[in-house]
C-alpha cells in the first residue's frame, strides 16, 4: 500500500475505463504508484458478454476477464478489490486520502474517477420479491443465469439494448419472454423508427412477445415473482423478471468532492473536472462531444468504446500532456444473430436513408443533418459500418442519393464534407 503521502494516483472504479486509464499511464512511461479499487468482489472484468455469451451458456465468469492478475503485476498495478471508496480528503497540495468503507486510508497524488453506472431502478408493488433482476454485474449475471436454468418464462422490463439482448439469450435457451416497453417503439432513445420496427419485428419472428405502450401495475408473487401485471389486469407470467431500464452515472463521490455534475461528472473534452486536477472517463462522466455536432454538445456515452477512448484522453491528461477526446462514437449490441453497428452520434438528425431491405435482416440506416453524414445503424453489415466509421473519422460523408444503393460498396461513395471538419 501507498505511504500517507503518497506519490500514488488513485483510480476509483476497476473497470473498462479504471484499467485502460492505469494501462496509458504505463503505455506514457508514469513510474509512479497506481492504486486501482474497485468495489466489486471480482478481478476487473468486460460487461458485454454478461447479457450475451455468458447468459447463453457459451462462456463462464472466467472468460470475462480482460487482464491477468500477472499484467497488473507486471506493470506494477495495485488492484484493490472488493473495496468501496465512501469518502475522499483533499490536501491543499491537490493531494489527498480517500477512505475506504472499511476503513482502509488511501493516499494519493492525482484522482481519477472512473465509477461508471448502476441500473435505474424501477419502483413497483413487488418489485422487492425473489426472482425479480436488474443486469450490471457478474454477479448480478449468474444470479440470472442460475434462475433461468430452471425457468419457463421470463419478463422483461424495458425494451432498449441490455433488455432486448437479454431477451434474445433467454429465448435461446427456450425460456418463453415478453419484453414490456413503455414506449411506442423498441431502443426509441437509441435508433430510428426503422430500426425500432426491425427489432419488434425480428424479436417476434423468433418467438418473442413484445407489448409497446405497456403500463406497467405491479409484480405479482408471495415467497417469489409469479408474474408481471399490466394496468389493464393482465397478467403475465413470470418465473424471472429483468428489469432493464436504463442506468444511471454514479456521481456520488464526485458530489462529494463539489464537482460538477449535472446527469455525469461534467468534464472537458480532457477528462478534466471542474476541479482541474481530477479527471473522469467513461459512462460516469458527461462530455462536450464534437460529433454531437452543436445539438446538444455535452453527452454522456455508455459503451465500451467511450470508456477506452476518455480513459487514455485523462490519462495523457493527468501525465501533463492534455489532449482532446476526438474519437468516432461507435457502439455495437449482438441480440441472437443480430449484430447491430452504431457509427456516430444521430442526435438531432434531420433526414435518414434505408440502405438494404430489412426484411432480410442485413441493412443499414444513414443519419443526415443539413445534408452531412451524422451517423449509421449497420444492422448484419460490418463493411457498411466500417466505412462510415471511417468517413466520420476523416471529417467525409456519404451522399445521400449514393448511400441508398446496395449494388454500389459504401466505401466508394465516400466524398470530403463541406461541413467543418471535426478531426
Ligand atoms: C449487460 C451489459 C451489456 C453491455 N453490452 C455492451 C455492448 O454490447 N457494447 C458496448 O459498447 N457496451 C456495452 N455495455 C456497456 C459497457 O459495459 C459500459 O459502457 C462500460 O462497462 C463502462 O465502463 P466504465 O469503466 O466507465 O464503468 P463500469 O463498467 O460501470 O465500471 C465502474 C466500476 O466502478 C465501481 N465503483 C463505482 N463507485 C465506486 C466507489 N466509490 N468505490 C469503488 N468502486 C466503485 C463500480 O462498481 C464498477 O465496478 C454493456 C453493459 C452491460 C451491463
Amino acid at each position: 500500500m501507498a505511504a500517507p503521502h503518497s506519490d500514488a494516483t488513485l483510480i476509483v472504479g476497476a473497470s473498462q475505463a479504471g484499467v485502460q486509464l492505469a494501462a496509458t499511464l504505463r503505455e506514457l512511461g508514469d513510474t509512479r504508484p497506481i492504486v486501482l479499487v474497485g468495489d466489486e468482489p471480482h478481478a476487473p472484468y468486460q460487461r458485454p458478454p454478461l447479457s450475451k455469451a455468458y447468459l447463453q451458456g457459451e462462456i463462464t465468469s472466467d472468460d470475462l476477464v480482460f487482464r491477468t492478475a500477472d499484467w497488473f503485476a507486471q506493470h506494477d498495478v495495485e488492484v484493490v478489490t472488493g473495496e468501496t471508496i465512501a469518502a475522499i480528503e483533499r490536501h491543499v497540495d491537490g493531494g489527498g486520502e480517500a477512505l475506504t468503507a472499511t476503513g482502509r486510508r488511501i493516499p494519493f497524488a492525482r484522482l481519477a474517477l472512473t465509477t461508471g453506472a448502476e441500473p435505474r431502478r424501477l419502483d413497483l408493488p413487488g418489485i422487492d420479491l425473489p426472482g425479480v433482476h436488474y443486469l450490471r454485474t457478474a454477479d448480478d449475471a449468474a444470479a440470472i443465469a442460475e434462475r433461468l436454468a430452471t425457468a419457463h418464462s421470463l419478463v422483461v422490463i424495458g425494451g432498449g439494448f441490455i433488455g432486448l439482448e437479454v431477451a434474445a439469450s433467454a429465448r435461446k435457451r427456450g425460456v418463453a419472454v415478453t419484453v414490456l416497453e413503455a414506449a411506442p417503439r423498441l431502443v426509441g432513445r437509441v435508433v430510428s423508427e426503422r430500426t425500432s420496427a426491425f427489432y419488434l419485428d425480428a424479436h417476434r419472428r423468433r418467438g418473442i412477445d413484445v407489448v409497446l405502450d405497456a403500463r406497467i401495475a405491479g409484480i405479482e408473487g408471495t415467497d417469489a415473482v409469479s408474474g408481471v401485471r399490466l394496468d389493464d389486469g393482465t397478467v403475465i407470467h413470470a418465473d424471472v423478471v429483468l428489469v432493464g431500464i436504463g442506468v444511471v452515472p454514479r456521481t456520488e463521490l464526485a458530489e462529494q468532492l463539489g464537482l460538477e455534475v449535472d446527469g455525469g461528472i461534467v468534464v472537458d473534452a480532457a477528462c478534466r473536472t471542474s476541479d482541474p486536477t481530477i479527471v473522469a472517463a467513461g459512462d460516469c462522466a458527461l462530455m462536450p462531444n464534437p460529433y454531437a455536432r452543436g445539438s446538444m454538445p455535452m453527452v454522456r456515452l455508455e459503451s465500451v468504446h467511450n470508456a477506452l477512448e476518455q480513459a487514455k484522453v485523462a490519462a495523457a491528461t493527468l501525465m501533463g500532456d492534455p489532449r482532446d477526446y476526438r474519437t468516432t462514437p461507435w457502439f455495437w449490441s449482438d441480440q441472437a444473430d443480430i449484430k447491430l453497428q452504431i457509427a456516430g452520434l444521430s442526435t438531432g438528425y434531420d433526414a435518414t436513408v434505408l440502405r438494404g431491405d430489412p426484411e432480410t435482416e442485413r441493412f443499414s440506416v444513414l443519419y443526415y443533418r443539413a445534408g452531412e453524414l451524422i451517423a449509421a445503424d449497420c444492422v448484419n453489415q460490418p463493411l457498411d459500418f466500417m466505412a462510415v466509421r471511417s468517413a466520420l473519422a476523416r471529417g467525409a460523408t456519404i451522399p445521400a442519393e449514393a448511400a441508398a444503393d446496395i449494388t454500389v460498396p459504401l466505401k466508394k461513395s465516400v466524398v470530403e464534407s463541406a461541413a467543418p471538419s471535426l478531426v
